[in-house]
């Protein structure tokens, strides 16, 4: 049976920075994807750091909305406000399970942050949790969404996901540098957030990607849309002009350097 297709699919970057930038909040992707006719719409967060959280609220005020947390991997920047999310979650009352994808051993991850946070409160909450484990080369389905990873090379196991909707496809790619794999997870997809550290290889940070190395691995990757996110600090404050001038030059991809609260159409 053909799915439904969505009548508007967008991604808001709840942020776009990196962990220690004081003007931007943690890279996060709220995707809001609205069904036609009486299927149901689907909501999904990905990644949720210590800024995230606060943002998120900003953006939604309805405690049932979220249906799915993605985390990529276990880095402060990237799911400390996990612990928030629940205790919000759990003052607003909300009742409707919250699936959360993410490696083996994240939901766990994640209840032991809540308990350093708020100690007590994983008993209390209002609302299941439903852990759904997605590893590098593994599939799932959820709620209509098809879910593929891979790894990326980063400080600790980072994974990019794959989203395939009815009508739309996204990658996010965490944190790391591309590698084939994240290549051919990526293959034809109409758009791909990836994290891009630094401008050019020559000044590679370990563990993460660069503008140039991700205009190069989209052009592989036949990606139609790129938005790069995740500049550390210095370098989006300092080589702006150099990114916009390599995005305004680059003829192989559609790319773009997303603000906070931005939203990109999908569908
Ligand atoms: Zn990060
Ligand atoms: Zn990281």
């Amino acid at each position: 049976m053909e799915r439904e297709r969505e009548k508007s699919v967008a991604v808001r970057f709840l942020g776009v920075g990196e962990a220690c930038d004081e003007t931007q909040p943690n890279t996060s992707l709220l995707i809001e994807a609205e069904k036609g006719g009486d299927a149901a719409s689907i909501q999904i967060l990905l990644d949720c750091g210590f800024s995230a959280t606060h943002r998120y609220f900003q953006a939604c005020a309805d405690p049932e909305a979220l249906d799915v947390l993605w985390v990529s991997h276990f880095h402060g920047d990237h799911f400390f406000g996990v612990p928030l999310l629940f205790l919000r979650f759990w003052e607003m009352k909300r009742r409707k399970p919250l699936i959360v994808v993410s490696q083996p051993g994240g939901l766990d991850a994640m209840f032991r942050a809540m308990e350093l946070a708020y100690p007590g409160f994983v008993r209390k909450l209002t609302f299941p949790l439903e852990e759904v484990v997605l590893d590098a080369g593994q599939t799932r389905e959820i709620h209509g969404t098809v879910w593929r990873a891979a790894q990326t090379e980063h400080g600790q196991k980072n994974l990019s996901v794959r989203i395939d909707g009815p009508s739309w496809s996204l990658f996010y790619s965490g944190d790391g540098r591309p590698t084939a794999e994240t290549e051919e997870l990526a293959h034809g997809c109409a758009c791909a957030v990836h994290e891009a550290f630094v401008v050019n290889e020559t000044d590679v940070v370990s563990g993460h990607g660069t503008v140039h190395g991700c205009f190069q691995w989209a052009e592989a990757a036949g990606v139609r849309r790129l938005a790069l996110v995740h500049i550390q600090r210095d370098v989006r404050r300092t080589q702006w002009r150099d990114i916009q001038a390599m995005v305004g030059a680059w003829r192989g991809v559609e790319a773009v350097v997303p603000e906070s609260g931005d939203v990109l159409r999908l569908v």
